[in-house]
């Protein structure tokens, strides 16, 4: 479990609400250029432009926390995506030899708005999880089963998985994971993501009918009967990302019928029939190398977060790029880090009461740890 310290703030939220941009640009980089190379602020590719400007670094979320734990100058690390990257960035930040380094003192890692979640993080409580485990222990030995989680998770599932010998995997690193997965035993349980698992899985050649999907309100097996699991290889809980699952396979059809030429590109997080029909997939990351080493004049309909889709459009001119979905998917939870809540955030840090601070409670930090690790070992 999380934990977060609040202490009274010395500036309230409100004013800066009604503050224009400008005055809160003016602010923002007032108090960075106070704080020089001891602050970081990490932008997610997610993030709205207004605010990702602001950021020392732009990427994803484990690139983005690793690049700020290896600073030795960082004392605060300001995180401008959502909680369970903030979570990351403290753990890999406060790690024990980081800590060591720095003679005790800890980076603060700050969200600058609290409701800024993960809905897909958020489907895979930590109750639900362990009940699920010792339900499946009825119909399968456990101590072979090696749980998964995709890095979007909350840091008590990654404890979870350090706990029982399991690892973390981002979209990029995923069927590695899976084959060291497999290497230590008989079956996998995937989190939080179903699609990421399923899409990574038959991949690799494993048949679709041995990834039973794992429901946690099911009244009994997670929805599942005794056989199914048993015949498991991959067992996949019920999540998603309600970004990435709005592409349909229609979106897909209409975009080829107009555009005979055009490529579609799609995240791992795109449901199965989508994944299926798509030219080129592939993590955040290679979405962007993918369109940046496009020639000239190719056509692309890409699949994942509007907004870094959108900054795609302006940063390649010189291609035509199209949002793979007539309806607006954007994170909505990272949309809620604006401005004022940057500026607010960093006011209060600036003024000694942060607000936001996420402090992972030590156990699960260390344990935690232990799964990232066994990932980072595979790099
Ligand atoms: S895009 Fe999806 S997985 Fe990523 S932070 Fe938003 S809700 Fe979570």
């Amino acid at each position: 479990m999380a934990t977060t310290s609040e202490p009274t703030p010395e500036f309230a939220l409100a004013p800066y609400k009604e503050r224009e941009n400008d005055t809160l640009s003016e602010r923002i980089n007032e108090i960075r250029g106070v704080w020089g190379n001891r602050l970081v602020i990490l932008g997610h590719h997610y993030q709205q432009d207004e605010v990702i400007i602001h950021s020392d670094l732009r990427g994803d979320s484990l690139r983005l926390s690793q690049l700020a734990a290896d600073s030795r100058a960082c004392r605060a690390i300001v995180f401008c995506g959502v909680h369970f990257m903030a979570e990351t960035a403290d753990i890999l930040a406060n790690r024990p030899d980081k800590l060591a380094e720095r003679r005790g003192e800890r980076v603060s890692v700050i969200l600058p708005d609290m409701a800024a979640g993960c809905s897909m993080a958020d489907m895979a409580q930590i109750d639900q999880v362990e009940s699920a485990w010792e339900e499946l222990g009825d119909w399968i030995d456990t101590k072979k089963l090696i749980p998964v989680t995709y890095i979007n998770s909350t840091a008590a599932l990654k404890a979870f998985c350090g706990r029982h010998q399991g690892i973390v995997c981002t979209s990029s690193n995923a069927e590695r994971v899976l084959r060291w997965a497999f290497d230590q035993g008989e079956r996998v349980f995937f989190f939080p993501d179903q699609h990421l698992g399923r899409n990574t899985a038959i991949s690799m050649g494993i048949d679709p009918t041995q990834m039973p999907v794992w429901n946690p309100y099911a009244d009994e097996a997670g929805g599942n009967t005794p056989d199914a699991l048993r015949n498991s290889r991959v067992l996949l809980w019920k999540g998603h990302c309600s970004v990435h699952q709005m592409f349909t396979a229609a979106h897909v059809a209409q975009f080829r019928e107009k555009f005979p030429d055009i490529k579609i590109l799609v995240h791992p997080e795109c449901p199965r029939e989508v994944f299926e029909m798509a030219d080129v997939s592939g993590s955040t990351a290679k979405i962007i190398d993918v369109v940046r080493q496009a020639p000239a004049g190719t056509q692309w309909a890409i699949g994942t977060e509007l907004h870094l889709v959108n900054r795609l459009r302006q940063e390649h001119p010189e291609q035509e790029i199209h949002f793979l979905s007539p309806v607006v998917c954007m994170c909505a939870t990272m949309y809620r880090i604006d401005l004022a809540h940057l500026c607010w955030s960093l006011e209060n840090l600036n003024a000694a009461t942060p607000v936001g601070k996420i402090e992972v409670d030590p156990e699960i930090a260390t344990e935690s740890l232990v799964a990232l690790d066994r990932m980072l070992a595979l790099s």
